[in-house]
């Protein structure tokens, strides 16, 4: 077994604290990858504060992991010691369903194993995340990461990256679409950054007026104070897709009212709690709400390889571990410009 180091939740109420266990042995197809930085995403708050239920205890969060290979197994192919290597929110899945065979391995229908919180494909062995200093990965799970990016900034792609990049492909957003992307936090900045490198005309709605010039470098055309009647009023009926990754409780009406005929709203973002949508805001102009769930290893691996070609990163603020709590304190008051990455040197 690999001795490793890492911060762990105990339970959903207590702070995050150093925690120390093992990690399996590698294996013949395995990688061994000592962690650089890792990328902090809300669902690492949803989880390890269980607002979602059926949280795993302890957890060591973390599905953006950004490293170095330090060790391969002898069947390995594509990793060698030394290069760098990327994992993200997929540690396995069956392989062989259907899903897994269209690349979908998020969607497989056996078991999707999560990088954190969740069980390995034996359903008995917990799995812990990158908040840690090694992890043990089967290559066919592992990123290839260009040495062409600050690494830094490469983490945060590895979940809020292909979340955002996976349903604009999928939605075919590009040139001649207005895309409003509701919600400036990890994801949302993300979502600004590919939809403007799509073609797309791109609209901020965010709660935070500060965050207007942020916007506008991002890559958005437009912004909308979504607490702002009057903007929100001239925006009805003006958009193609609507990119929602708002984190907590907000109203799908009051959106859905802003697409055009035929517009799409997709939800990426997670509010713990149900929320109602009336039929009436999907009747009139035909509209249609959808979800994406992050992306499949081979459209994540595009996805790095398009940040790579066109020079896209997140914008970061480099934390030490032991801040944490603040950092998480801050997401909660939408206080992110734009994701927070833990350096593990400071483990
Ligand atoms: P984040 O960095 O904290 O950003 C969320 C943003 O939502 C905030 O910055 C804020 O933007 C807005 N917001 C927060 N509270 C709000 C409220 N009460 N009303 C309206 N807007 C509010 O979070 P993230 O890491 O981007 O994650 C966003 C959500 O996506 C989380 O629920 C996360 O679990 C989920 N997620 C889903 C997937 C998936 O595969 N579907 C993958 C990763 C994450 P403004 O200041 O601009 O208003
Ligand atoms: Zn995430
Ligand atoms: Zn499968």
């Amino acid at each position: 077994m690999i001795a490793v180091k890492g911060y762990a939740a105990q339970n959903a109420k207590t702070p995050l604290a150093p925690f120390s266990f093992e990690r399996r042995t590698p294996g013949a197809n395995d990688v061994l990858i000592d962690i650089l930085y890792c990328g902090v995403c809300h669902s690492d708050i949803h989880q390890a504060r269980d607002e979602w239920g059926g949280s795993i205890f302890p957890m060591v969060p973390g599905h953006e992991i950004v490293g170095r290979v330090a060790q391969v197994g002898s069947g390995v192919k594509n990793f060698k010691v030394g290069d760098l290597a990327g994992v993200g929110c997929l540690v396995d899945s069956c392989r062989t369903c259907p899903s897994c065979q269209q690349n979908l391995e998020q969607f497989c229908e056996v078991h999707s194993v999560g990088t954190y919180n969740s069980l390995e494909m034996d359903r008995k062995t917990p799995t812990y995340g990158g908040y840690s200093n090694k992890i043990v990965v089967d290559e066919r799970f592992t990123l290839k990461v260009s040495d062409k990016l600050k690494l830094d900034e490469v983490a945060p792609l590895l979940c809020a990256g292909i979340t955002t990049y996976s349903p604009l492909r999928h939605w075919k957003v590009g040139k001649g679409q207005k895309v409003a992307v509701v919600g400036l936090g990890g994801l949302g900045h993300m979502g600004v950054k590919f939809a403007a490198a799509f073609g797309a005309e791109v609209t901020v709605l965010s709660t935070s007026s500060a965050k207007e010039k942020d916007a506008r470098r991002l890559g958005a055309h437009h912004f909308i104070n979504t607490n702002n009647a009057d903007e929100v009023k001239k925006a009805r009926g003006r958009f193609d897709f609507i990119l929602n990754t708002v984190s907590a409780q907000h109203d799908y009406n009051f959106l859905l009212n802003m697409a055009k005929l035929d517009g799409t709203m997709v939800l990426v973002g997670v509010p713990p709690e149900a929320v109602p949508v009336h039929a009436f805001s999907l009747i009139g102009g035909r509209k249609s709400l959808a979800g994406s769930l992050i992306g499949g290893l081979k459209e994540t691996q595009e996805m790095l390889d398009f940040c790579a070609a066109h020079n896209i990163t997140s914008d970061v603020e480099v934390i030490a571990i032991k801040d944490i709590e603040s950092a998480y304190a801050r997401m909660i008051k939408g206080d992110v410009r734009y994701r927070f990455v833990i350096d593990m040197a400071t483990l």
